[in-house]
């Protein structure tokens, strides 16, 4: 939505731009009427906030000049003053201005233009394939008219029977269905059915319709995985605002699940090589460690230090340091097998994960890493790495954080013993 936003005073200007800065298109800002008037002939102009008093005139006068000028298009405008008195209040309604805000509760506004938005967002996600379950045709030919009305694309069949195929063709953004049908199976028990199918349409939103008013019906609807329930005969505004609203709603959540995933992925990630971070490390670990012994498999924990690589960013800069992290991170990736853990757990240290991998498999592997490492010049420079392993064979037992610090104290044994090398210390199976 792009808001139009009309003040005299720069620090009232500075005050709203802050409070506004969640538009997804930054509003636009200007201070006088005549300004005002230039902007909305440039056009996709979708909502105005005038301030009372303006250098060439009120803002209520704004609508007035608009309906003047009928070559412009006229959006809703709101009124933002110092003192909303009824007087004010009702001589701006007058005026044609949709509401008014006083200027000490600016989040007021920005809740309402928020809301706004929200609401302009919905009816742009008013769109996609209805599937109407309705056994009169006549009555099914009306849903249908009222859905592409709104900007659906609708179909529909007259049995439950055949729905349940229907759904599972394409993917559905509504669902119509009466409650009698003209098959063996009701509209709840389609409900019912839609809701415990494998497929991504078992969630799509589902809109029961029925001519009887009976409350426990309905209730068995909405109990049953109905969204909501419009009784017959339909009233097209009605059908509309529910439409509307469980399309928005379906929207949010469709919202708010992908920014959940974005949070968890970004929980579980080192942003600069995309490995995995510490903190999922340690949660993998603590499954997969104990699953691994209850198996028993051998573990390895292979723990990985670039060598003096205060060096690389002293004499290269940072962002070449961060590009040897980067080259390093793939690397690790690429040689890990699948269902290993590569993680990034510090600056330049990097730990894997290795499942059935004893010490003399993990050492095998480390000196791999090692030599491939010096071979692949990340950055394109030469560089090392000194690597340790902590390790327990099969049958031993003992927890992750056990073994990393054997890895551990096994890389400062190899940064001791000259860089570039690998060291192993094993943990005894049966700790005395
Ligand atoms: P050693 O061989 O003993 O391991 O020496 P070193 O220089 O590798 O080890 P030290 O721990 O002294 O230095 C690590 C350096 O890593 C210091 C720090 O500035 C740098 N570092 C940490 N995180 C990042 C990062 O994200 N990007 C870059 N470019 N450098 C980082
Ligand atoms: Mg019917
Ligand atoms: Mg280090
Ligand atoms: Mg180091």
């Amino acid at each position: 939505m792009r808001v139009l936003v009309v003040v005299a005073s720069k620090f009232f200007r500075q005050v709203l731009q802050r409070h506004l800065a969640f538009l997804a298109y930054p509003a636009s800002y200007c201070g006088s009427l005549e300004a005002a008037l230039k902007r909305i002939q440039q056009g996709d102009i979708d909502l105005i906030c005038l301030e009372g008093t303006l250098p060439d005139g009120r803002g209520l006068e704004l609508p007035q000049r608009l309906r003047e000028r009928p070559d412009l298009p006229a959006p809703p405008c709101l009124l933002l003053t110092s003192s909303p008195d009824n007087a004010l209040i009702e001589e701006a309604r007058h005026a044609g201005i949709q509401q008014v805000f006083a200027k000490r509760d600016i989040e007021a506004l920005a809740d309402h233009i928020a809301q706004r938005e929200g609401e302009a967002l919905a009816s742009r996600h008013l769109k996609g394939h209805a599937l109407v379950v309705e056994d009169s045709p006549t009555v099914a030919k009306l849903f249908e008219g009222m859905l592409r009305h709104l900007g659906l694309t609708a179909e529909s069949c007259p049995r439950a029977e055949e729905a349940l195929t229907l759904i599972q063709r394409r993917p559905l953004s509504l669902l119509v269905t009466d409650v009698q049908l003209a098959g063996a199976m009701s509209g709840l028990e389609l409900v019912q059915a839609v809701r415990q199918l494998k497929h991504r349409n078992a969630r799509v939103p589902i809109l029961a319709v029925s001519g009887l008013n009976e409350q426990a019906r309905k209730i068995a609807l909405l109990r049953n995985g109905a969204n909501d329930f419009i009784s017959k005969p339909v009233d097209e505004e009605e059908f509309a605002a529910r439409v509307s609203n469980m399309l928005h709603l379906a929207y949010l959540l469709q919202e708010a699940e992908a920014q959940r995933e974005q949070l968890r992925r970004m929980a579980m990630t080192d942003p600069l090589t995309g490995l995995y971070n510490r903190y999922y490390l340690g949660d993998i670990a603590a499954q997969r460690v104990p699953e691994a012994f209850r198996h028993g498999l051998p573990v390895s924990v292979l723990m990985l230090d670039l060598d003096h690589f205060k060096n690389i960013n002293d004499t290269h800069g940072h962002p070449v340091g961060d590009l040897v992290l980067t080259e390093t991170g793939a690397l690790l990736q690429r040689l890990c097998q699948s269902g290993e853990i590569a993680a990034r757990i510090g600056g330049e240290e990097f730990v894997l994960l290795l499942i059935n991998r004893d010490a003399g498999k993990a050492r095998y592997f480390a000196e791999t890493l090692r030599s491939e490492l010096e071979a692949l010049r990340p950055g394109g420079l030469a560089v090392t790495a000194s690597i340790g392993i902590g390790s327990i064979e099969r049958g031993g037992v003992t927890d992750f954080t056990t073994l990393a610090k054997a890895a551990d104290d096994a890389v400062y044994a190899a940064k001791a013993g000259g860089r570039n090398r690998v060291e192993v210390k094993l943990l005894p199976s049966n700790p005395a």
